[in-house]
């Protein structure tokens, strides 16, 4: 076309082929704008968009994406040095990683310069700039990295720990990209509380509490006081991480929802069927069974009264630390029953 002249009818087409983009390029350069006055749901149809870009161009199924992303807004929630994220995307380059350690210009945006910088910063929009504010450059960097190891589990699971040099990063993520390919959705924002309404329960806020059984430990949880049997349910999705025996907690599970937070059930009586490490639960789903297990070997119980133990530990990428539940479960016990009045 070069040198051509374009006839008059043409800048017409050509005008009228730009106006849309008049009303794309605003909320393109303004994601940061733009999500404060979206929905949830608007928030994850963004997202799940900008997975499937990057899965098209590294043929890497999207929910890994959306895993390694949960895992780095969890990140971003446990810790204070890591910036909220401005747009959809929360995974996290330093301009140091992204512009190269040796680049004197450390907002550098050009591919070229980057490179030659040994930066891994890329142009996955093809908008000529490698850009650490842009979601879809963002994204590309990663994929390509990971998509550099191959492309089936096993490849993914060793790009992630070159990735991330972390076992427990690598844990993490495999395990939401399962939550996240069997429930085929983002929105699994939704909690239940720990036991159903309409059994006999009680609970009070004791988590900090001294402890009188193995040493000097604080209580790190919500003790739920319920009847032998009374049903135990999921608190959310997540995947089954951990099962089985424990001196001080007897039978109990552990599940790791997808904002990386460790939901821990203790002193139950039995599982439920079913239940297996690697299993994927849903919030409500019945995982065990209230009992008084714990305090000595395999099998002990009675040793207090039977209620169950419910902890939760957040991962801040080098650590995990136990916080208060009690405020999430008193959330949760009103949602549900909310949801029993409609
Ligand atoms: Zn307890």
């Amino acid at each position: 076309m070069k040198g051509e002249v374009i006839p008059m009818r043409n800048y017409t087409k050509i005008f009228l082929l730009l106006i849309p983009l008049l009303f794309i390029l605003p909320i393109y350069f303004s994601a940061a704008d733009k999500k404060a006055d979206l929905s949830s749901e608007d928030i994850y149809k963004e997202r799940m968009a900008l997975y499937l870009k990057a899965e098209a161009t590294s043929q890497i199924p999207w929910y890994y994406f959306a895993a390694v992303d949960s895992y780095e807004r969890g990140l971003r929630r446990a810790r204070n040095d890591l910036p909220e994220e401005e747009g959809f995307i929360a995974i996290h380059y330093t301009n140091e990683e992204w512009a190269g350690e040796l680049n004197p210009n450390k907002d550098d945006n050009n591919a070229v310069s980057i490179s030659l910088f040994g930066g891994v910063g890329l142009d996955g929009n093809g908008d000529g700039k490698a850009d650490i504010n842009d979601d879809e450059d963002v994204l590309y960097t990663f994929a390509q990295h990971l998509a550099g190891f191959g492309r089936n589990e096993e490849d993914i699971r060793i790009g992630l720990w070159d990735y991330y040099q972390r076992d427990k990063a690598v844990e993490l993520i495999t395990g939401h990209a399962k939550v996240y390919k069997k429930f085929q959705t983002l929105n699994l924002r939704e909690n239940s509380f720990a036991v159903p309404l309409h059994y006999n329960y009680s609970y009070r806020s004791t988590w900090g509490d001294g402890r009188g059984w193995g040493g000097r430990r604080i209580h790190e949880g919500t003790d739920i006081f319920a009847d032998y049997g009374t049903p135990v349910k999921s608190t959310s999705y997540g995947i089954v991480e951990l099962k089985g025996w424990n001196k001080y907690g007897g039978w109990r599970v552990g599940i790791r929802d997808i904002h990386n937070v460790y939901h821990y059930y203790a002193h139950l009586s039995r599982f439920e069927d079913g239940i297996e490490r690697g299993t994927i639960v849903e919030p409500g789903q019945v995982i065990g069974y209230v009992g008084s297990s714990g305090y000595g070997k395999p099998g002990t119980q009675g040793k207090f009264p039977p209620h169950l133990h419910y902890g939760m530990y957040r991962d801040n990428g080098f650590i995990e630390w136990s916080f208060d539940p009690y405020p999430s479960l008193r959330r949760w016990e009103q949602l549900d029953r909310q949801k029993k009045n409609n």
